[in-house]
Parts: C-alpha cells; sequence; structure tokens
C-alpha cells in the first residue's frame, strides 16, 4: 500500500450512488467518510446560520459559494482532524476551484485515487425523481422499491422522504451544474494519473466490487 488508510475521492452526477457506495467504502477500509451535502443538511435541520444559508443555495439546485465549502473541507483535513486517518469524498469536489483547493491542502500525494461512477442521464433522472431518503440515516430508497413499513426506514425506523432539492427545477439545473462545474474535474484527475472509471448500472454489490477492485489495485 501506497498509504496505510486510502484517501479517495468519488465523483459522479447526482443519483450515481456515491453515497450509497462512499459508505460502505468509508465501512469496508475503516475511513471516514465526508458527503458535504449531508453535512450541510444536518445543519440546515439544526437551524444554524451557516447550514440555513448553504440550504437556499441547495433547494434551489445552485452549487453553496466555494468559499464556504473550501473552509469547511480546510478544517476536516487538517492534522489530527477527523479526515486525517484516510477518507473518502462524496459530493467534494465539485468545481474545477475546489479541486485545485483540495490539491493545495493536501500537497503532493495526497490522494490515492479519484473513481468516477459512470451513469446515464436517463438512468439518474429516474431515480432522482423517484429517490426517498431516510432523514435520519439518509439510506436511500425509490418509490417502486420502498420499505417494508412505508414511509419508515428499515434501518432506523427514521422518517423517509423527497429530498427539497428532487424537485424537477432543481434537478435539471443540478445536472447542467454538473456538465459545466463537475466534468472538468475529471479530465483534472485523469491528466494527474489518479482517475479511475467504473460503470455505475447493476446491483449495488457489483458496483461496490468494481469500486474495491478499483480502489486495491491503486493501493495495494
Ligand atoms: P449532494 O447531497 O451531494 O447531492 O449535495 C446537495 C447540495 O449540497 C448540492 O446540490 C449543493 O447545493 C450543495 N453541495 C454539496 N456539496 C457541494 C460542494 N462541494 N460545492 C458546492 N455545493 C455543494
Amino acid at each position: 500500500m501506497t498509504d496505510p488508510k486510502p484517501c479517495l475521492v468519488l465523483l459522479g452526477k447526482q443519483g450515481a450512488g456515491k453515497g450509497t457506495q462512499a459508505k460502505r467504502v468509508a465501512a469496508h477500509y475503516k475511513i471516514a467518510h465526508l458527503s458535504t451535502g449531508d453535512m450541510f443538511r444536518s445543519q440546515a435541520a439544526l437551524g444554524t446560520a451557516f447550514g440555513l444559508e448553504a440550504k437556499r443555495y441547495m433547494d434551489a439546485g445552485e452549487l453553496v459559494p466555494d468559499d464556504i465549502v473550501v473552509g469547511v473541507i480546510e478544517e476536516c483535513l487538517a492534522e489530527g482532524g477527523p479526515l486525517s486517518g484516510g477518507f473518502v469524498l462524496d459530493g467534494f469536489p465539485r468545481t474545477l476551484h475546489q479541486a485545485e483547493q483540495l490539491t493545495r491542502v493536501l500537497e503532493d500525494g495526497g490522494l490515492d485515487l479519484v473513481v468516477n461512477i459512470d451513469v446515464s442521464r436517463e438512468i439518474v433522472l429516474d431515480r432522482l425523481a423517484g429517490r426517498r431518503v431516510c432523514e435520519d440515516c439518509q439510506r436511500v430508497y425509490h418509490v417502486n422499491l420502498p420499505p417494508e413499513n412505508p414511509w419508515n426506514c428499515d434501518d432506523c425506523s427514521g422518517r423517509v422522504e423527497q429530498r427539497a432539492d428532487d424537485h424537477e427545477e432543481a434537478i435539471d439545473r443540478r445536472l447542467e451544474l454538473y456538465e459545466i462545474e463537475t466534468v472538468p474535474i475529471v479530465d483534472y484527475y485523469r491528466q494527474q494519473g489518479l482517475l479511475s472509471v467504473i460503470d455505475g448500472v447493476g446491483e449495488g454489490d457489483e458496483i461496490f466490487e468494481r469500486l474495491t477492485k478499483a480502489i486495491d489495485s491503486r493501493t495495494d
């Protein structure tokens, strides 16, 4: 291994399955999982000034400004911070500026691998429109595959609801922003030799296997 604990970034369109897979990857490699979206949502639910400001952008499908997001990540990555023992970043970076700032903060060799989970626009549109998420543990369901006792989470009995930004206009805007702001990051990491692309279509277990194969082949 180049590093005892892998330092990873998951990229992919909204609805590509990043969140679900990032949780599994974090548990498998015993590393921290940081989802900037989950972090903003929990701050918004707590009603902090920071969370409420982020929520205005999120509900409209807009990106939270770079300076806010980079500041938070920088704190998390500080020595002795929550990400110092290996991590998987989910939803960050989302703009080229964020990716460059991550490189600056981590310095050389700080990332082992960036995995892009590839799913077509048609598939993610269906997934996002039908997506329902547990408010407490963030487990993801679909209207066609609800929890056993609709709508309480099978894992934690939390309320399973539609996300405030999973409505048509915000979904369109998020996917548009993905093309404009996030796709350039794919090339940025490809040029650095850090990118692996995996097919994000299939059962969760299959995708997890593709992911761990890509990670192990890089870190072994
Ligand atoms: P997600 O849960 O990753 O789909 O993120 C939900 C929303 O949180 C996004 O649509 C953005 O409004 C905001 N967000 C999450 N991560 C970032 C980021 N790295 N940069 C800017 N906004 C973000």
